[in-house]
């Protein structure tokens, strides 16, 4: 009995790490696995940004950086910020991190107190409630609009949630799992309530350059909106770089310097000479990013193509992420199943193909009456993304 403390009770897990370890074990039993359940690029990052981080260790970049990270790489993303989000942000407004997930505790630490209600996507990312129940705070869900083909954020339902005690608004605008991506209206909306309410808002931008239809736009934008607002970002998913840890707050000053003292506290820095590689990512030849982009939406074509083409299944085209949030109820039903558990265990089983479900991205909300699963195509080349939906649609219309 190791007297575990008790606010180890309120933290939760990504459960799509469930579903990898199901199916590592399927594939260890000599099966072949589909793998759709992965956030995660089968990808190599560019081999620019890997030359970077070799000439970095050879320099020998390899003490401590300041906490908050290099001054270039600092300024490259205020940079960045400047041209691509129209914010006024200098190097004193960003705080490098090892990924983007630390930014998500680093910030509800910085901001929220017991007590303190924090609204947050369901489905979203898992991490939200988990961290906003560790450290004390109050997780609102809001949801989606019902029958919406492309899931747009119930932005009333949102607003009727909020009290005299919601003091967070945690936005991840080009969604995981949905792919949603917000309106200008939706964003005016988004950043009219903020401000009228008095909300921080966490704005969770890790897929905002994976768009295959144009420069994405942030509510960051929306005027009032930068004083109020930290934003999320990562390497990991623009450059291929998931493994690599890296990532930044940008924000407030106020607040920023409050997060680089959780650096202090926690890791003292990110590693030094992935900073500089992270410093070529942003600066360099972009044309590899490009390439990425491409064989991504290639994917996403056959992926989208080949759900449709199943019977009592559905799936809307969105421009960026890399998931896909087929509608399947009418498969399922049609199949006898009525919970997500079963049904993934049996089409892993009969057909290799993993997949996340509605149920790894929160507790499904009051009124919900459709099933969706979340495919992910950044992990699976085009000829075993065809393979593995054809054998899904035989398992489905057999
Ligand atoms: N936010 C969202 C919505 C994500 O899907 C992810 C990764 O899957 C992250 C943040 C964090 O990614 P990382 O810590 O690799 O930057």
């Amino acid at each position: 009995d190791y007297r575990l403390a008790d606010r180890v009770g309120k933290l939760g897990v990504e459960t799509a790490f469930v579903v990898a370890g199901q199916a590592a074990a399927h594939a260890a039993a000599g099966n072949r696995v589909f793998p759709f359940h992965l956030g995660d690029l089968n990808l190599p990052t560019p081999p620019h940004i890997v030359e970077a981080a070799c000439r970095a260790l050879r320099d020998g970049k390899t003490g401590y950086t300041a906490n908050v990270g290099i001054p270039q790489l600092r300024e490259a993303l205020a940079e960045e910020f400047r041209r691509t989000r129209g914010t006024s942000y200098t190097a004193e407004n960003v705080a490098i991190q090892p990924g983007g997930k630390p930014v998500i505790s680093k910030f509800l630490l910085t901001v929220m107190n017991p007590g303190d209600e924090v609204l947050y996507p369901n489905p979203g990312f898992p991490i939200y409630e988990s961290q906003i129940q560790f450290h004390g705070g109050v997780a609102v869900p809001y949801g989606v609009v019902p029958g919406t083909t492309n899931f747009t954020f119930d932005i009333d339902g949102l607003e009727a949630a909020i009290t005299e005690r919601t003091k967070i608004l945690i936005v991840n605008d080009l969604h995981n799992p949905t792919s949603a991506e917000c309106s200008a209206e939706d964003r005016r909306r988004l950043a009219e309530l903020a401000i009228r309410h008095d909300l921080l808002v966490l704005l969770d931008e890790a897929y905002f350059d994976i768009h295959y239809d144009g420069q994405s736009t942030s509510i960051v934008s929306e005027p009032g909106m930068e004083e109020r607002s930290v934003i999320l970002y990562t390497f990991s998913k623009r450059f291929a770089m998931t493994g690599w840890r890296l990532g930044a707050a940008l924000g407030p000053k106020e607040i920023i310097q409050v997060i680089g003292k959780l650096n202090v506290n926690d890791e003292s820095c990110s590693t030094h000479f992935v900073q500089w590689a992270a410093l070529e990512a942003l600066t360099g030849d972009q044309q590899p990013v490009r390439e990425i982009l491409q064989v991504l939406k290639q994917r996403r074509d056959r992926c989208v193509d080949l759900l449709n083409d199943i019977e009592g299944i559905t799936c809307f085209r969105p421009d960026a992420t890399f998931y896909l949030w087929p509608d399947i109820t009418e498969a399922m039903g049609g199949k006898g199943f009525t919970a997500y558990q079963p049904f993934l265990a049996t089409v892993l089983q009969e057909t290799g193909v993993s997949m996340c479900a509605r149920s790894h991205f929160g507790t499904p909300l009051p009124g919900e009456n459709r099933f969706f699963l979340r495919l992910a195509y950044s992990g699976i080349d085009v000829a075993a993304i065809e393979e593995g939906l054809q054998r899904l649609k035989a398992f489905i219309e057999r």
